[in-house]
C-alpha cells in the first residue's frame, strides 16, 4: 500500500471519512479524508470522484476490519487501529450498499484483523461526509425508477397482494411472489403487485452452477444466502397466469425467469417452453425475459423459437479461468455460454451481459483486453452493470489466483473507453422492454 498521496492543491475537494464506533453508530472524522480501494490501489475520495449518495442506499458497518483513511496533515495513508481522538475506543470501517442504477468505481478501504470473517453477500461502496451530507464514489448507469423505494409504498404492496390473493387463491407461483415481496422485499416481486416494470417468473429449484457469490444457495462456505431457494415447480398455467396479469395491465411491461431465489430457469425449461407457449398464444404484448447462465445453448434455442424476447446472460469475467473460479460450473464450460449467445445474436434476440462488476478486477487491464475482444466477436446488444456483491478482498485474492489482473484503469474510464470503442452498445442496469430495443 502506498502511503504518500501527492496532492494537487485547490483543485481536490476532499471528503471527510467517516467510521462507526462498536454500537455501529456512524461519524465523520475530522482531519481525515475518505479513502476508497480498488484491489491494491488506495485512492482518496473528493467531490471529483464522488456523487451526493443517491435514495435508498444503506449503510454497513464491517467486523473485524480497520479503516483506511488519509491524514490530511501528514499528506499519508493510515489504516486507523483506534479512534485518533479517544484512545481505546475502536473504529469500524463503513461502505454504503447502493440503490440499483448506480454502478460503484470505489470499494470502502479497509484492512482485515486477523479474527475477520468471510463479509456478507453484498456490495461494499466507498462512502464519506461533505457539507452535511452524504457522498460515495458510484456512477449513475440507469436513471429509470423501476426500482425507487419512494414509488413503491409498502402499503400499496400490501393491498395489490391481497388482491392477486382473492384473484389466484391457488396459484402457488403468486404465493411464493408473495412471499418475497412481503418477507424479503424484493423490488421485481413488489412491482408485480404494484403492476408496474417487471414481473418475476421464478420457476427452478436446481442450478448446474456454484456461484462463489450465489444468493439463493450457499455451501459449507460459511457464508449465509440472502433468500431460500424455490422449493416447487410451477406448472405452465401457473406461470402463464401471473405473466399475463402483469402484460394484460403494465404498459411495456417485462415478466422475467431467473430470480435471486431460484436456481438456474434453463433447467426448468420443460415447464418454461410451455409456458411462453401459452402467454403468446393469448397475447403479442409485453416482453419475455430470461435472466440466466446461458449454459444450455440448444435448450436456449427452442426457448427462443417459443417466443422468448430476450436474454440476460451473467457474467463475473469473460475470461474462462476467472469465470470458471466464480461460477464453479457442473457439466457445461465457458463455451457452452458463448454458443448460447451467439445463438440468440443469430435469432435477433436482444441479449444483455449481467457484467458482475468489482472496482480493481472488471478495470485491469486484463480484464478491459478481453471484454474489448468478446465484444468485437460477440456483438451483444447490452451491458447491466451490477455490482458484485461479494467480500472484495477475497475476490480480488480468488480471481487473481485464476488468471493475471494488473492496473486498475477506473470503471469511470473503462466505462468511457467502451462507450467510445462500442457506440451502439447500450448500457444499464434493467431489463428493457422490447420498445426499447
Ligand atoms: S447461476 Fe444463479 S442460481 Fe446458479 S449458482 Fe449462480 S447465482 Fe446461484
Amino acid at each position: 500500500m502506498r502511503s504518500e498521496i501527492k496532492l494537487y492543491p485547490g483543485k481536490i475537494n476532499l471528503i471527510t471519512a467517516l467510521v462507526a464506533d462498536k454500537e455501529g453508530k456512524i461519524f465523520e472524522l475530522e482531519g481525515y479524508a475518505a479513502v476508497g480501494m480498488a484491489a491494491d490501489d488506495f485512492t482518496p475520495l473528493s467531490t471529483g470522484n464522488t456523487i451526493n449518495m443517491p435514495y435508498g442506499g444503506e449503510f454497513m458497518l464491517l467486523p473485524d476490519r480497520s479503516p483506511v483513511v488519509f491524514n490530511l496533515k501528514t499528506n499519508r495513508l493510515e489504516t486507523l487501529k483506534e479512534n485518533p481522538y479517544s484512545s481505546g475506543d475502536p473504529v469500524f470501517p463503513v461502505a454504503a450498499f447502493n440503490s440499483p442504477g448506480y454502478v460503484i468505481s470505489h470499494v470502502s478501504a479497509y484492512r482485515e484483523k486477523k479474527t475477520a470473517k468471510h463479509l456478507p453477500l453484498f456490495s461494499y461502496g466507498a462512502v464519506g461526509w461533505h457539507e452535511g451530507g452524504f457522498r460515495t464514489g458510484v456512477i449513475l448507469v440507469d436513471s429509470e425508477k423501476r426500482q425507487d423505494l419512494r414509488l413503491m409504498p409498502p402499503e400499496k404492496v400490501i393491498s395489490g397482494a391481497r388482491a392477486m390473493k382473492k384473484k389466484m387463491p391457488r396459484n402457488r407461483l403468486r404465493d411464493h411472489i408473495e412471499n418475497c415481496a412481503l418477507r424479503y422485499g424484493c423490488p421485481a416481486a413488489k412491482n408485480f403487485f404494484l403492476g408496474r416494470y417487471e414481473a418475476p417468473l421464478p420457476t427452478s429449484k436446481n442450478c448446474n452452477a456454484a456461484c462463489i457469490g450465489c444468493i439463493s444457495l450457499q455451501k459449507e462456505s460459511g457464508i449465509r444466502n440472502s433468500q431460500d431457494r424455490i422449493s416447487f415447480t410451477p406448472s405452465p398455467e401457473e406461470i402463464a397466469e401471473i405473466a399475463l396479469e402483469h402484460i394484460g395491465k403494465v404498459k411495456r411491461s417485462v415478466v422475467s425467469f431467473g430470480q435471486g431465489c431460484e436456481g438456474d430457469p434453463l433447467l426448468a425449461a420443460h415447464v418454461i417452453e410451455p409456458a411462453i407457449k401459452l402467454i403468446r398464444s393469448k397475447t403479442g404484448s409485453g416482453t419475455i425475459n430470461m435472466n440466466t447462465n446461458g449454459s444450455l445453448p440448444e435448450t436456449m434455442e427452442r426457448l427462443f423459437d417459443a417466443g422468448l424476447d430476450s436474454i440476460r446472460i451473467s457474467m463475473n469475467s469473460v475470461r474462462k479461468e476467472c469465470y470458471d473460479a466464480y461460477f464453479r460450473p457442473k457439466g457445461y464450460s465457458f463455451s457452452d455460454v458463448i454458443k448460447s449467445i451467439d445463438k440468440a445474436l443469430d435469432k435477433k434476440i436482444f441479449v444483455s451481459i449481467n457484467y458482475l462488476n468489482c472496482p480493481g478486477f472488471t478495470d485491469s487491464t486484463e480484464e478491459q483486453a478481453a471484454l474489448f475482444n468478446f465484444l468485437k466477436r460477440h456483438p451483444v446488444d447490452f451491458i447491466q452493470w451490477r455490482n458484485l456483491n461479494f467480500d472484495p478482498l477475497r475476490y480480488w485474492k480468488k480471481m487473481s489466483g485464476a488468471a493475471s489482473v494488473s492496473g486498475a484503469a477506473g470503471i469511470k474510464k473503462l466505462l468511457s473507453m467502451i462507450r467510445k470503442e462500442f457506440p451502439d452498445l447500450k448500457h444499464g442496469y434493467f431489463n428493457p422492454p422490447k420498445e426499447k430495443f
